[in-house]
């Protein structure tokens, strides 16, 4: 095969995808997992569809069974993942909660949780999962699932739109300390895609149409537009790419 397409392949990596249970999550772990990767699948709920999708391509996969906002996931996640799969090189911060309400009328409750999985735990795994490789002398990956939202403000949004943003500024922060120690940091803002995340969206059919006339590519997005994203800033591929995010929008920040 040609050099530049080996520079994809991730045979004999380890990579942790948090929220793989179903969405993006499930369609990126599948893609580490076709790139050559063993995946660990963090989720509270079933993973069986995707685990049964990796072990079919022949790779390893294990499933962490829990919530990223809990207290002492992070050393939980990175032990489990350890002892059955190996230590890991590559992270994939996916998990995320979205809240909708107005301004006026927004929790604290929605806001808290929100910021909670979408930031802190971010954070707190990267920083473990960093310390880690630092600790092991090995080059790593993290990619952060950012958003539209890293760079607009959304309607009825506002945590969601708070939590994504400053996903971009800490996907660079950690960039900026993490590139001389050979892990690179970047971040894939997906566009409008057709998961659970966007279900009430979608069954607004005003809402719907307008958002669709929007993206100059025509359609919505799904998981699989996220394989090539995932893959490239996963492999070394991108061992020069740091601090970045990528938009896989249809076009949409372009318009
Ligand atoms: P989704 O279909 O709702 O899936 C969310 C995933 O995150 C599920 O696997 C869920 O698993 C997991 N999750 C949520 N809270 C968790 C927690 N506390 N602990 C562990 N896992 C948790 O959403 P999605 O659209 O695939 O979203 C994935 C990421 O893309 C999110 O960060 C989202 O903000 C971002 N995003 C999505 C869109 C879009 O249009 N869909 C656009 C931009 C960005 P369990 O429920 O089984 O725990």
């Amino acid at each position: 095969m040609a050099a530049v397409l080996d520079s994809f392949r991730l045979t004999g990596r380890v990579a942790i995808v948090t929220g793989a249970s179903r969405g993006l999550g499930a369609d990126m772990a599948i893609a580490l997992a076709e790139a050559g990767a063993d995946v660990a699948l963090v989720a509270r709920g079933d993973t069986s569809a995707v685990t049964q999708a990796i072990t079919q391509l022949g790779r390893r996969s294990c499933t962490v069974a829990i919530d990223v906002g809990a207290a002492q996931a992070a050393e939980k996640i990175l032990a489990a993942v350890t002892a059955q799969l190996g230590a890991a090189d590559i992270l994939v911060n996916n998990a995320g909660i979205i809240r909708r309400a107005a301004l006026l009328e927004f929790s604290e409750t929605d806001w808290d949780d929100v910021m909670n999985v979408n930031l802190r735990a971010v954070f707190r795994l990267s920083q473990r999962f960093a310390a880690a490789l630092v600790a092991r002398k090995a080059p790593g990956k993290i990619i952060n699932t950012a958003s539209l939202l890293s760079f607009q403000g959304g309607i009825r949004v506002v945590s969601y739109a708070a939590s994504k943003s400053a996903l971009g500024g800490l996907t660079r922060a950690m960039a900026n300390e993490l590139a001389p120690l050979g892990i690179n940091v970047n971040a894939i803002a997906p566009g409008y895609m057709e998961t659970d995340n966007t279900a009430q969206l979608r069954a607004d059919p005003a809402r719907h149409r307008a958002i669709l006339e929007r993206i100059p590519a025509g359609r919505w997005g799904t998981g699989a537009d996220m394989k090539g994203a995932v893959v490239f800033l996963a492999s070394p591929a991108s061992d020069y790419v740091h601090g970045t995010t990528l938009p896989v929008d249809g076009g949409w920040l372009a318009r």
